[in-house]
């Protein structure tokens, strides 16, 4: 279901642009407006949830579908080869600022790790 005054269930609905780049039976895709390397898409579920533990202990297999479905995207974008990075921001002090699960998929350049 989708929550009142959520951006993020605004862009699964279309009232809000996005470039969306794979719209799933579960999960839409879509271009990070700031992007933080060559390739940063954002993998949101459908249904909203607060954050990936709330995702997942919903029971439903949506991480699963995230996860899957950013695997699919790495590849259509050419960066399955090389390697990519799926990140869950969880908590305001992790710099989750939108709270709807999304895994931010990163790739194209090397990728630092610890991470910041
Ligand atoms: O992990 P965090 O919650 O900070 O990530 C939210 C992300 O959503 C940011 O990277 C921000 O650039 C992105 N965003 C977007 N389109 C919007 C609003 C935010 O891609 N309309």
């Amino acid at each position: 279901m989708a929550a009142t005054d959520c951006l993020f269930c605004k862009i699964v609905t279309g009232e809000v642009p996005a470039e969306i780049v794979r719209k799933g039976e579960r999960t839409v895709a879509f271009r990070d407006i700031n992007p933080q390397a060559p390739t940063h898409i954002l993998v949101i579920p459908r249904e909203h949830y607060a954050d990936a533990g709330e995702a997942a202990r919903a029971g439903t297999g949506v991480v699963d579908d995230i996860a899957r479905d950013a695997a699919e995207v790495a590849a259509a974008e050419g960066i399955a080869g090389t390697g990519y990075r799926l990140v869950f921001n969880t908590g305001s002090g992790a710099g989750q600022t939108v709270f709807h699960v999304h895994a931010h998929l990163l790739g194209g350049r090397g990728l630092e790790w610890p991470p910041g």
